[in-house]
């Protein structure tokens, strides 16, 4: 197929996937407009990408996965209601995908990823789509990062053991941090935190979820 025909091809299957967003009760029109604009198929390896607008997690390099659509923009959706995001954080780079997202909500973006390897694929990925503003950052992200917070929002695209305390200190007194939670029972759920003043943290569980687990240290 020639270039502009995937070009087609993949702006008609995107809007196809935003009318699945919204059958799934995706509301948010300003998430559905960034998942529509930003090329999915880019993000992913050549052989997978006529999946790309499938909605379902698929395979990166180094045994991680690139979340499902519709958990990728719930999350979204979560964290922009009643709100902007403002400056903002995510644990667990990826290919980059969510961020490239996160770039078109928000003016101010910090990623975190702990696979060098990885990092830079999602550089590659964030140049082909000409997006330069998200500041990508190699380390553990089990630790957020400390240099540039206080964040508004922090967003983990990687499953927490438990609440990683020293990053919610690094939220702003009335920042959101969402953080897919692992738990005895095997069934891990969404938890939003939300920071209320200094010393106050109102958390509540939301869906049941599938993520990649959070790793300490990096590689
Ligand atoms: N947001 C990504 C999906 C990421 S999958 C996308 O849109 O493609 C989860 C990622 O979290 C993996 O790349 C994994 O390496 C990373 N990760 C796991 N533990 C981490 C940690 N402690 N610090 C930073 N990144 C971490």
């Amino acid at each position: 197929m020639s270039v502009a025909g995937i070009g087609m091809t993949s702006r008609r299957t995107r809007a196809r996937m935003i009318n699945r967003l919204r059958e799934q009760g995706i509301r948010n029109e300003s998430v559905l407009a960034a998942v529509e604009s930003v090329p999915r198929h880019l993000f992913v390896q050549e052989a997978l990408s006529p999946r790309a607008y499938e909605d379902t997690a698929l395979p990166l390099s180094f045994s991680q996965t690139i979340s499902q659509p519709y958990i990728v923009a719930r999350m979204l959706e979560i964290l922009l209601e009643g709100r902007a995001l403002g400056k903002t954080l995510e644990i667990g780079t990826g290919s980059g995908y969510q961020a490239a997202l996160l770039a078109l909500l928000t003016r101010e973006v910090f990623s975190v990823e702990r696979i060098e390897g990885l990092l830079e694929e999602a550089r590659n990925n964030l140049k082909k789509i000409r997006q330069f503003r998200v500041r990508l950052k190699y380390g553990d992200g089990s630790q957020g990062l400390p240099k540039a917070a206080p964040f508004d929002t922090i967003i983990f695209a990687a499953a927490a053991r438990g609440v990683p305390e020293a990053v919610r200190e690094q939220l702003a007194p009335d920042g959101k941090m969402l953080l897919p939670l692992d738990n005895e029972s095997g069934r891990p759920k969404l938890l939003l935190v939300e920071r209320r003043g200094a010393t106050n943290y109102l958390e509540t569980f939301l869906e049941d979820v599938r993520f990649v687990p959070l790793v300490a240290g990096i590689a």
